[in-house]
């Protein structure tokens, strides 16, 4: 992962203003606080309840909130190797959550969990919940609960910036697609045989195949085009995305079976930060900046 410097990335993504934000208020010994530097801060409710709900019980015991989220996604869910500071959309909903519950976000315990292990981490209790480019689907609801969707990301295509031949998934025959391991997008790529399956390479990270399409063992790397705009605006001169996506991926917010108390409350937050502006204030600063496109999500309860 060296090979997408850590650095580069941060500082393309937060911009200069807030870099200088980051490190004027920075404060020592609390890990995770400067990482809200670029986050327009969210006031941390007080007196919350949430009756009927075990996780919520189980966090007031706790002290603190523990998030499942992705590392390696920039401008959704990115943890600065140097700083150890995590950013993006989707950690903003995430913070945003965890205020709007009454746990201070500095105090949030951040797991990263690859899109393999997300059932299995919720059905645990090994996070509280799960913040992570989720897409909400049929049978994933059969282990977990969602709230949302906060945003609907579409399947796309990242290939190198020279190559011409890859311009849809219909044209990936003969070559090498890399994506993640339990993601909606290699199952798609199965189902649909856009490749032979031979042809198929599957890691843990998306990090992962963009080192692989970097270093020509892959042709393509294929997942959400919100994630894969993210990877190209690191290095617009070596990446780019085809642009034409081919599914809907609605994202929602992974919590537990049975804790419909939860749901229901995570569901009135993003409501209302779709309504007061919050939502958008979070986009525009994170992968509004990466070119990622999106109407704005319904929250669909069920
Ligand atoms: N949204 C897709 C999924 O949930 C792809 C991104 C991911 O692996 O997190 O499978």
């Amino acid at each position: 992962m060296t090979r997408h410097g850590v650095v580069r990335r941060s500082a393309l993504l937060l911009g200069a203003g807030t870099l200088v934000l980051a490190v004027s208020c920075g404060k020592s010994g609390s890990p995770t606080e400067t990482s809200t530097a670029p986050t327009p801060s969210v006031p941390v409710a007080a007196n919350v309840t949430v009756p009927g709900s075990a996780t919520f019980a189980t966090m007031t015991r706790r002290g603190h909130v523990v998030i499942g989220v992705k590392d390696d996604q920039p401008g959704l869910g990115y943890k600065d190797a140097t700083t150890g500071e995590y950013s993006g959309f989707d950690i903003d909903i995430a913070r945003l959550i965890s205020a709007q519950l009454g746990f201070d976000p500095k105090s949030i315990e951040y797991k990263p969990v690859p899109s393999a292990s997300r059932e299995q981490a919720i059905k645990n209790g090994d996070v509280d919940y799960y913040v992570g480019t989720y897409t909400i689907n049929d049978k994933r609801k059969q282990q977990v609960s969602f709230a949302g969707p906060y945003f609907v990301a579409g399947q796309d295509l990242l290939v190198r910036k020279d190559d011409n031949t890859i311009t849809g998934p219909d044209t990936l025959k003969g070559k090498k697609v890399c994506s993640v391991t339990g993601s909606t997008p290699i199952q798609y790529v199965q189902s649909h045989q856009l490749t032979e399956p031979q042809n198929i390479v599957q890691y843990q990270k998306y990090s992962d195949c963009v080192t692989a399409l970097e270093q020509n063992s892959v042709d393509v790397v294929t997942t959400d085009d919100a994630i894969l705009k993210g990877y190209a605006a690191q290095e617009p001169d070596k990446l780019k995305v085809v642009g034409k996506p081919f599914t809907q991926e609605p994202y929602g917010v992974g919590l537990a079976h049975d804790d419909a108390a939860l749901r229901g409350k995570i569901d009135d937050i993003l409501q209302a930060a779709l309504a007061d502006g919050t939502w958008q204030r979070f986009y525009d600063e994170t992968l509004g900046r990466s070119g990622a496109t999106t109407s704005k999500p319904t929250v669909q309860r069920y």
